[in-house]
């Protein structure tokens, strides 16, 4: 008897991850060997680029008319290291750590959404690893692509770098998830880029700082150094919790360019209330989100700290390495919940003029969906940290949890059944191997006449267009092992160019999210509504329209006084001002 079939062997599998190497940080931190990591990836099937379903990285230097030869992943060269070796001088290498390191990010927000991500148009977003010389790396919506700039490090200052080195911003792991986070943020909630409110840009900011902070907790063996050095306590400055050190120290800072750790190790409770710069105010986000992150961390480590006789995480004899072990899976663990309910907070927000009220609420009510009992006192944890740093959603009566949960809302006939059954099943198609990047399209006519039918229900003005915005299901497994199969559509409204005055180019926007059940059945109507053009508005939404409305003229206003150019004499400038100081391109000089 022959073990080959007639016919000839079977292929074997695929295997499903590919395995590449990183700078776990920046090439600053990784001369020494053991910020040199290996971290795998979905594999998918790749041409030279790296180009794949998702991501295609382009290697054109803008500002010396230079084209890099493209990797191919695929080498056996390649293949059989396991990637190639982290090299500063490797432009092959700089393509692999960035479809790597973007990948990742995709990996996390597909799995916190329970759902295949797909750019618009269903084309890759395009990455440029040497896109211009600059400090500078922004992610252009236009474009659709993110864009890594390179520079000489400070000649005086440069810290831990060589006066005049060249710096690769394509070579920092948190450079990369940063603006592969706004990239994503875009994707789900286009107009977060619009200035509306002081909180919209500084969402931006500070979510793709959270990101790019938590993906360090899966650095296992960092993450056991850390535990071990530290004795437990992550609280400590160093690597783990810092954003972009090199580019930090070779732009002349003296630190890394960001810190998810409060200044001071305490709260500042003045900092949201003053700033309106969007990295710091940011910042307040971050420290926020990473407060509550150490509190679910210390609950979740202390029977082990106790069962080892070790009442405190810092004590003065190290963890044994077993201990080192359980701590720091335990960790790593927390990191992975944070950062997947930071993400999936998102199908809960309204789809423009974001505040951090309405994160918190999207926060805690996504959260309770999924895990009612909250065992390990996580959302409260999280509440206190918005508290302390002033963070309160407008127009709720306290900060319990109660208060703070989006109302259950319903609308009288459900959403429409041939629209709900398709995307039911294109959703749980698109989880297969085959239909893989296979586009979904789902048609806006029935729910447009839908969200028109109940524009009132819905906090829409009937009298003006409604624009579907996206329509999806979201697969989720609660705790108790039950899959939970939700649909979520978002409808916008605009008002006209010279309503209300123009608003200095960025114009008022109302809609809502919808949050159904699997049957179509209303759960929630997450609104933001516009004054009618009518006049006809009235009641509580009247007020919250108006009242949305004067806080986006008053912002305008205090933006203009710190604007240099703000002497109007270019009419053209003053039209559209807002969005002139509010491009990445514009804010992410020196600062990301
Ligand atoms: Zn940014």
């Amino acid at each position: 008897m022959s073990i080959v079939r007639a016919g000839g062997p079977t292929p074997l599998p695929q295997p499903a991850r590919r395995p590449l190497k990183i700078f776990a940080f920046d090439p600053m931190l990784g001369r020494a060997a053991r910020n040199r990591i290996s971290i795998d990836v979905p594999n998918e099937p790749l041409a030279p680029g790296p180009i794949g379903s998702r991501i295609e990285v382009v290697d054109y230097d803008a500002s010396n008319r230079l084209r890099y030869p493209p990797v191919d992943l695929n080498d056996p060269a390649v293949l059989m290291a396991g990637g190639i070796d982290p090299m500063e001088a490797e432009p092959r290498f700089h393509q692999q750590m960035v479809y790597a390191v973007a990948s990742r990010v995709v990996e996390n927000f597909e799995r916190a959404l329970g759902r295949r991500w797909a750019f618009r148009g269903d084309r890759p977003l395009r990455i440029y690893p040497h896109a211009f010389e600059g400090r500078n790396a922004f992610y252009h919506s236009g474009l659709k692509a993110l864009l890594f700039g390179y520079f000489q490090a400070d000649l005086d200052d440069p810290g831990p770098n060589i006066p005049g080195q060249t710096i690769y911003t394509c070579l920092s792991h948190d450079i990369i998830a940063h603006e592969m986070s706004h990239a994503m943020v875009d994707r789900m909630r286009e107009h977060f880029l619009e200035p509306s409110n002081p909180d919209t840009l500084a969402f931006h900011e500070g979510f793709a700082d959270i990101i790019a902070i938590l993906q360090h907790f899966s650095f296992t063996g960092i993450l056991r150094q850390t535990i071990t050095a530290q004795r437990g306590d992550l609280r400590a400055p160093g690597p783990m919790l810092e954003l972009a050190s090199e580019f930090g120290y070779a732009t002349g800072r003296q630190a890394a360019l960001r810190t998810a750790l409060d200044p001071d190790a305490k709260p500042d409770v003045q900092l949201y209330q003053t700033t309106s710069e969007p990295h710091e105010r940011g910042s307040v986000l971050v420290h926020a989100v990473f407060d509550a992150f150490f509190s679910t961390y210390q609950a979740r480590i202390a029977d082990l700290l106790r069962i080892s006789g070790d009442g405190t995480a810092a004590s003065d004899h190290e963890l044994h390495p077993d201990l080192v072990g359980r701590v720091a899976e335990e960790a790593a663990k927390t990191a992975q919940n944070v950062l997947t309910m930071c993400i999936r907070a998102f199908e809960y927000l309204p789809p423009v003029d974001l505040t951090y009220g309405d994160y918190l609420r999207a926060l805690v009510t996504s959260d309770f969906e999924v895990v009612p009992d909250d065992p390990l006192e996580q959302r409260n944890a999280l509440i206190e940290a918005f508290r302390v740093r002033g963070i309160v959603p407008h127009g709720v009566s306290s900060l319990a949890l109660n208060a703070l949960l989006w109302p259950p809302r319903t609308v009288s006939e459900p959403l429409p059944r041939q629209q709900v059954v398709d995307e039911l099943q294109a959703g749980a198609l698109a989880f297969t191997p085959t239909q893989a990047g296979a586009g979904r399209h789902w048609d806006p006519k029935a729910l447009n006449a839908w969200a028109v039918r109940h524009a009132d229900e819905l906090d829409l003005d009937g009298g003006r267009p409604i624009r579907v915005q996206g329509f999806h299901a979201l697969y989720r497994v609660t705790r108790e092992g039950q899959l939970r199969i939700e649909l979520v559509v978002q409808f916008i409204q605009t008002a006209g160019d010279n309503e209300f005055g123009g608003l200095a180019g960025v114009p008022l926007r109302g809609g809502c999210t919808v949050v159904a059940s699997s049957d179509g059945e209303v759960r929630y109507v997450i609104s933001k509504p516009l004054p009618k053009s009518d006049g006809s508005s009235s009641g509580d939404r009247g007020a919250e329209a108006r009242a949305r409305l004067e806080a986006q003229r008053a912002f305008v206003e205090e933006t203009d006084l710190t604007d240099a150019r703000a002497a109007f004499d270019n009419a053209q400038y003053s039209a559209r001002r807002m969005e002139a100081r509010t491009s990445l391109a514009r804010l992410h000089r020196g600062l990301l």
